[in-house]
């Protein structure tokens, strides 16, 4: 039985298939929203929407963002030669807030991952041995240290070694099965610090 109208129940629907968003939090969202000032619904639609039209991805690091290099790469102040690896855009700020990293990245956008039929060209693998035809001192794989995480780590390993750059793999301080983004600063950071060579 519905026990609201269509658009409510809609907007509860849309809500609800975001992540991390249970059918409970998903009405009180959609409430809230309703009882909302028009002009304040009217905002955060319009920056839905945005959002959505501009971003794409920076043509050097592929991490989301709403011009053509995102600003970490297009600062001459970081250290080009320095390439992280991160799966997502979260990990990269993640390692971002912990201010101290002065290299560059690069986004995969996933990990590779058999299980679920996700293989090295689902992600953004190409684009990076394409960068690494560059001037490149090191690269931190610095992938989660999930299943998934670690079979990507020791594929791009494999994938760049030969091209005689020195890889390093993030310390395992990070739990396993973590999130880079759950994890605290002072762990980030000691993981960087720790990073060995693979
Ligand atoms: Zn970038």
């Amino acid at each position: 039985m519905d026990l609201y109208s269509q658009d409510i129940n809609q907007l509860i629907d849309e809500l609800g298939a975001l992540p991390g968003i249970g059918s409970k939090s998903a009405q009180r969202m959609a409430f809230h929203i309703i009882n909302l000032p028009l002009d304040r619904v009217k905002r955060l639609s319009q920056a839905i929407m945005k959002a959505r039209e501009n971003a794409k991805y920076c043509k050097e690091c592929c991490t989301l963002t709403d011009a053509e290099l995102c600003p970490i790469c297009s600062n001459e102040k970081r250290n080009h030669k320095m390439i992280m690896v991160v799966e997502n855009p979260r990990d990269l700020i993640a390692y971002e807030k912990t201010g101290k990293y002065e290299g560059v990245y690069h986004v995969l956008h996933g990990a590779i991952s058999p299980m679920n039929g996700i293989g090295p060209s689902d992600i953004k693998l190409k684009e990076l041995i394409e960068r690494l035809k560059g001037d490149v001192d090191e690269v931190i794989i610095a992938t989660n240290s999930s299943l998934e995480g670690e079979t990507t780590a020791m594929y791009i390993s494999k994938l760049i070694k030969p091209a005689g750059i020195k890889v390093t793999r993030i310390a395992s301080g990070v739990p396993v099965g973590g999130d880079l983004e759950y994890i605290d600063e002072v762990t980030l950071l000691r993981a960087f610090e720790g990073r060995t060579e693979i």
